[in-house]
């Protein structure tokens, strides 16, 4: 069953501030710290007690925002979202914020994440007599509260996050109240922060660094938060479950200046290569990093194992994410465009090269064969998390079981494939020491991909099917 689940999804960042007369603007910013985690679409819904007012387009959020008079945007709340999207789903209707008007009032959505039903879900609209607009998945959310008996939307919007399986972080904005919920194992990352009076809400904290807003708290796990002219409420819609915040966003996705579950981004990166040195020595002249994403790791593991840490590789900063690019073709060609090795450094070294993670194995065997291009005399591949043999059914696009090179492949046979020296991952374990700082905080961790142990039963991942942010 695995096997046949398709490439799912995407990992989106959000964001949302109530009580601020430059809500619209302070959305841009908050964007802008979080592109990384979105780079097909982004919009901006804001509302000013009366009407919900949407701006939003494909492409980076610069562009997005470039020619918008924020005078059209006014309001006192708004929210925010970037969307990354895989092959084949791009289209402004699934950009978000979505916007939905009907006679009972309007609503906004900006969700991260990944409803695992929603496939059953919407059939079952369906077949209620509900038209979805969308092929994404949020929508099911919006039309779960409208159809709902219940005048009260917050007991309505309980009702309907109790039906929902998977993970999501969710901010939703009617006329007259700003609404934030998170999956009951939360899965992934949400926190809260205020700015003077304001309340504001972020994927992840580098969004309050750039805004000068103060972290607050996270959003825990099966809360429903709602912030309006009275101050802000909380109550649940779960049970407080153990928490199991998704390792790609510590190993990979998040910025390092970004603190996830109180633990610092780039901190547990170098940790991570601080236990991989441990883990996995080798004899070797250098130690260097695959840029942005592992450079932390790789000082952690120059530090631990006394190897000078040097700058190998350089990354050209104006191409995107590989995995942006449509096909493998593309993807290739994308890795070539994006990192050059400096050929001054490594010629004629024994390089250990750290990478965050493999999925495919395109990134590492370019880079290899770059390095060796360019004179290295060994290259030793070190991974600073474990191999990654599942798919992942909680919004991060993790490809099909077939296309992950650790799923069907040996490490002996990965080295060969990747013309490496030797490779080597950390294990699950290391992993987890270097994110878990604290049992006591509820700071437990998911890594379904890397060990098949998901925090969402096996029977929930067969309703798997529309998958957007
Ligand atoms: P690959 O070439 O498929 O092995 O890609 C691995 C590289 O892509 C890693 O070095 C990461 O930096 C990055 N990466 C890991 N997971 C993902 C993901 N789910 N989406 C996009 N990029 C990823
Ligand atoms: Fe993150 Fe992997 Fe868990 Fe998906 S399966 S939420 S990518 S740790």
């Amino acid at each position: 069953m695995l096997a046949e689940i398709r490439g799912l999804n995407e990992e989106c960042g959000v964001f949302g501030i109530w009580g601020h007369e430059k809500a619209a603007e302070i959305t841009y910013y908050g964007l802008h710290a979080l592109q990384h985690r979105g780079q097909e679409g982004a919009g901006v819904v804001t509302t000013d007690g009366n009407t919900l007012k949407l701006h939003k387009k494909q492409g980076l959020v610069n562009d997005v925002f470039k020619n918008v008079d924020f005078s059209t945007l006014r309001g006192h709340a708004a929210i925010g979202h970037v969307r990354y999207a895989t092959q084949g789903e791009r289209s402004i209707d699934n950009v978000q914020p979505l916007l939905f008007r009907s006679q009972k009032g309007s609503m906004a959505l900006a969700h991260n994440g990944n409803i695992m039903n929603a496939y059953s879900l919407r059939g079952e609209l369906e077949s209620a007599g509900s038209i979805l607009q969308t092929s994404s998945d949020t929508e099911v959310l919006a039309h779960l509260i409208k159809r709902s008996e219940k005048n009260n939307i917050e007991v309505a919007l309980k009702d309907a996050l109790k039906r929902l399986v998977g993970a999501y972080a969710f901010i939703l904005l009617d006329e007259h109240k700003m609404y934030v919920a998170l999956d009951p194992r939360g899965l992934r990352p949400l926190s809260i922060g205020r700015l003077g009076s304001a309340y504001v809400v972020a994927s992840e904290t580098c969004a309050f660094d750039i805004i000068g807003a103060t972290y607050e708290r996270e959003v825990y796990p099966g809360e429903l938060i709602t912030i309006s002219e009275q101050g802000m409420d909380t109550t649940r819609f779960a049970e407080l479950e153990q928490r199991n915040l998704c390792a790609m966003e510590y190993v990979y996705f998040s910025r390092p200046d970004s603190d996830l579950n109180h633990v610092n981004v780039h901190a547990s990166r170098k940790k991570m290569g601080i236990e991989l040195a441990k883990e996995a020595p080798v004899n070797a002249d250098i130690v260097t990093g695959v840029p942005d994403s592992s450079i932390s790791a790789a000082i952690g593991y120059a530090e631990q194992s006394g190897i000078p840490y040097e700058i190998g590789l350089i990354k050209n900063r104006y191409t995107g994410r590989t995995f942006i690019q449509p096909s493998q073709e593309l993807r290739e060609q994308g890795v070539k465009m994006k990192l050059s090795p400096v050929r001054g450094i490594v010629e004629g070294k024994r390089v250990i090269m750290i990478d965050d993670s493999i999925v495919r194995g395109t990134t590492s065997r370019r880079i290899v064969r770059m390095l060796k291009d360019a004179g290295a005399k060994e290259v030793h591949v070190r991974i600073a998390s474990p191999a990654i043999q599942n798919p992942c059914f909680y919004g991060i696009d993790m490809s099909t079981k077939q296309e992950l090179i650790a799923a069907n492949h040996s490490i002996d046979e990965i080295c060969a494939l990747v013309g490496a020296d030797s490779v080597a991952y950390l294990s699950a374990s290391g992993l987890e020491h270097a994110i878990v700082k604290e049992e006591s905080m509820n700071q437990g961790v998911c890594m379904a991909c890397m060990t098949g142990k998901y925090p969402v039963t096996e029977k929930d991942q067969t309703e798997i099917a529309y998958t957007r942010c």
